[in-house]
């Protein structure tokens, strides 16, 4: 009998600390040894000479669609383009699968659909809407990883936007229940508002659409959502902050004690505004792109480490619902998780000299700290989960739409040249990608549920 399951030799492990060039051996889905020239044999050894091998990703934003709208998405292309990209466990939201998920009985649901059908770990998002106060225990019975609300409109009818009041109210149940509450902070009265004023006005381009929702909506929203985690003892997660601005204030809250964090996602951090304009309905999102300014001082608060958290946010739709005329009405939501690594190694590690070390704190480690998963995911050490991503830098690659395992093949970042192929992915110690090939199909994800 072999020592290991898995031997990967020779590979640059990216640690906590930083890199270190050493062999690392897999047993019973967990690692089990690292040291440089390790004894022992294994059923598969690696070469991986002159590759990096870092944590899997954890992509704590996507949707997924299913049950209900799997014709968006659905579970089994959504994690085919997760695994390929590099990322082992995901979180799903509560929201664009129907029913969404506000009770025990769609929790159900959905964590039987995973179950059928996912390729890597997942966690599962529960709604705070006004209509399931009363559901929030039992959601967090079953295991959700937090509860998700919209100070604004949440663009789809079957789950509404909480005002403040279930804001509030949800926040003190969510803090009995030891469970983070996550918000899309944009402020409805003004984004509606001057929305309404852009159509009425037959203002409906993509520029009249950036301009109906400011940076200063996102701002007004977060002050908002922190004050309620302040006063009832909440701990908040501010999803998509598009906005250095909006970092900052999250930043400034958590260094006077209140429980508070963020995400960016690769979008904020690749394109701008002018892509918008550029690639059309493809980019579009709320809160919107911004400008050059705003992009730059998010990757600073990604360098000082302010910002230690990158998402994809993936919100697919079919290519009927992402055309059109009137921007207002289009689809708002990026097709993109299959590119968050690739984004990050690219215009962090390559263009901008972002260390490895850093790219794996804000995929994956700061992630399973923040939402209760260290134990087991997150980071590359001893007797943690063997979720990890075998990476050659070296190679550059032009993105083709072929190339995307969505249902439906299409993303702004389409044409993009990106530096840093993923060679294979592992969950859990199985071999889910080999040579850049999706080589399982037998479904392998288990729910996490934090603790
Ligand atoms: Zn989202």
């Amino acid at each position: 009998m072999p020592q290991y399951d898995l031997l990967i030799r020779n590979a640059t492990l990216v640690m906590p600390d930083g890199a270190l060039d050493a062999d690392l051996a897999v047993a019973e889905g967990r690692i089990a040894a690292i040291a440089p020239e390790l004894p022992g044999d294994a059923r598969e050894t690696i070469d991986a000479a002159g590759l990096v091998l870092l944590p899997g990703v954890i992509d704590a934003h996507v949707h997924f669609n299913e049950p209900g709208r799997a014709e968006w998405e659905g579970i089994a292309t959504g994690t085919r383009a997760l695994v390929a990209g590099g990322t082992t466990a995901f979180f799903d939201m509560p929201l664009n699968a129907h029913p969404p998920t506000l009770d025990a009985a769609s929790f159900d649901a959905k964590r039987a659909a995973m179950q059928a059908q996912a390729l890597a770990d997942f966690a599962l998002w529960g709604g705070l809407t006004p209509e399931n106060l009363g559901q929030l225990d039992e959601l967090a019975a079953c295991g959700v990883i937090g509860f998700k609300a919209f100070m604004s409109n949440s663009g789809i009818d079957d789950f509404h936007a909480a005002d403040d009041l279930t804001l509030y109210e949800g926040m003190r149940s969510a803090a009995r229940l030891g469970r983070i509450v996550a918000v899309h902070a944009e402020s409805d009265a003004l984004t509606s508002a001057m929305a309404r004023r852009a159509v009425a006005a037959g203002r409906v381009s993509a520029r009249d659409y950036l301009a109906s929702r400011p940076v200063v909506a996102e701002l007004e929203a977060i002050e908002r959502a922190i004050l309620y985690a302040s006063e009832t003892g909440c701990a908040l997660h501010i999803v998509h902050v598009s906005s250095g601005r909006g970092v900052a204030l999250v930043a400034e809250a958590r260094a006077r004690g209140v429980d508070v964090s963020c995400e960016t996602c690769a979008h904020y951090l690749a394109l701008t505004g002018e892509d918008v304009e550029r690639i059309g309905a493809l980019a579009k999102c709320a809160p919107p792109l911004r400008d050059e300014s705003e992009q730059a001082a998010l990757w600073q608060q990604i360098f000082d480490g302010t910002l230690p958290m990158v998402t994809s946010d993936h919100s697919p739709a079919p290519a009927s619902m992402k055309t059109g005329d009137d921007f207002f009405k289009i689809w708002g939501g990026i097709s993109g998780c299959q590119s968050l690594l690739a984004v990050l190694l690219t215009e962090g590690y390559a263009r901008r000299g972002l260390p490895l070390a850093t790219i794996a704190h804000v995929t994956a480690t700061y992630i399973a700290q923040r939402f209760g998963l260290a134990a087991h995911k997150g980071r590359i050490a001893l007797g943690t989960d063997a979720d990890l991503v075998l990476v050659n830098l070296a190679q550059e690659y032009t993105l083709h739409a072929a190339d995307l395992l969505y249902r439906h093949q299409h993303s702004p970042y389409v044409g993009r040249k990106f530096r840093g192929q993923v060679v294979r992915t592992f969950v859990r110690g199985h071999t889910v990608v080999r040579d850049g090939q999706v080589v399982v199909t037998a479904p392998l994800g288990r729910l996490l549920r934090p603790v």
